[in-house]
């Protein structure tokens, strides 16, 4: 097997572009299990731990651009404010050792429906940077997973970054799993309240062959919320209940050894009727204008 060291995004992508049978090793997390449990036999491995491009956060135009190589461990701790959705999710992944090696680049990468990052990637508007020699392009999250396991990424290309508008409101994550932690989701759940826009934002986890978002579920939480904005009066059981079963209705599961269809689309209208009630709650507590 020939381990491949860029040291630049320049040279990452030349390598890429030569051997786009090199499969990309960022914190190695989803990778080394593979290889260790010979489940693949890359050819070539790019490692981009020397891409220090890769390695970075910054603002961009009121968002957050996140490099692909950037750990969870440092957007809890240096983005929680800001991105506090994907903050969440990301205190949900692994263990503290997978947190500090893993990667929102990886988990996009491995294009997994369970991954943690993609729900509050979708909720909160986040938008996929893709770079390969011929340039770069950009994709809504929604558009870059295509199935199980599948992503829209050309075999010469990377990813270079997530873009993410910074917080305009309240967020909320949860995820359901056999046990507390160290588990990949039966189903998780993003929510993402924007005051500015009048809009709710979803994403839907391990309960579809793509991360999901639920449209008629946003559709009808923001005609709800419409005459409550200013008011700040609190959303009723019943809206939170039917905001619940519109998600439950647009997630489309699988039956599978972590949980049936049925049970997924019942914990979905849980979560997503306990995290609309606690951002709202938020937004109403009056920290966000
Ligand atoms: C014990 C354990 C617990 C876990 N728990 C969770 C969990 O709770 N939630 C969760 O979502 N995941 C979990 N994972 C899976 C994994 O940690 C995540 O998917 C993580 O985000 C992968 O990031 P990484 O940097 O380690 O990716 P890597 O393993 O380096 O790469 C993953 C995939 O992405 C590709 N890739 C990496 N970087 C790029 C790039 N820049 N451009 C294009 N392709 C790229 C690789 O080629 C590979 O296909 C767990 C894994 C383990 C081993």
């Amino acid at each position: 097997m020939d381990f491949l060291r860029p040291g630049s995004l320049a040279e990452a992508l030349a390598m890429k572009a030569e051997r786009p049978d090199a499969v990309p090793i960022a914190g190695g997390t989803d990778v080394m299990v593979e290889l260790n449990f010979d489940v693949r036999r890359p050819a070539a491995l790019l490692d981009l731990t020397r891409v220090a491009e890769l390695s970075e956060w910054d603002t961009d135009d009121g968002a957050i651009r996140i490099g692909a190589g950037v750990p969870y461990t440092r957007i809890i701790t240096e983005l929680g404010a800001r991105l506090p959705g994907l903050a969440m999710a990301a205190r949900t992944v692994g263990s503290p050792q997978i947190r500090n090696r893993g990667t929102v680049g990886g988990n996009l990468g491995s294009a997994s429906p369970a991954g943690d990052a993609h729900p509050p990637l979708l909720a909160g508007q986040g938008v996929v940077e893709i770079a390969s020699v011929r340039g770069s392009r950009t994709l809504p999250a929604e558009e870059f997973f295509l199935g199980p396991k599948r992503s829209a990424l050309d075999p010469d290309e990377l990813v270079t970054a997530v873009l993410v508008p910074m917080a305009p409101g309240p967020q909320q994550f949860a995820k359901v799993g056999t046990r507390n932690a160290m588990v990949i989701a039966v189903c998780s759940f993003a929510v993402a309240i924007d005051p500015g826009r009048r809009a709710v934002g979803t994403g839907i986890g391990s309960a579809g062959p793509t991360p999901l978002r639920a449209p008629a579920a946003e559709a009808f939480a923001a005609a709800e919320m419409a005459g409550r904005w200013e008011s700040r009066a609190p959303l009723p059981d019943t809206v939170l209940g039917r905001f619940g079963e519109l998600v439950g209705a647009a997630a489309r599961p699988i039956d599978d050894v972590r949980g049936t269809a049925a049970y997924r689309r019942h914990a979905l209208s849980v979560l997503a009727r306990r995290t609309l009630a606690w951002a709202w709650r938020d937004y109403c507590s009056g920290g966000w204008s």
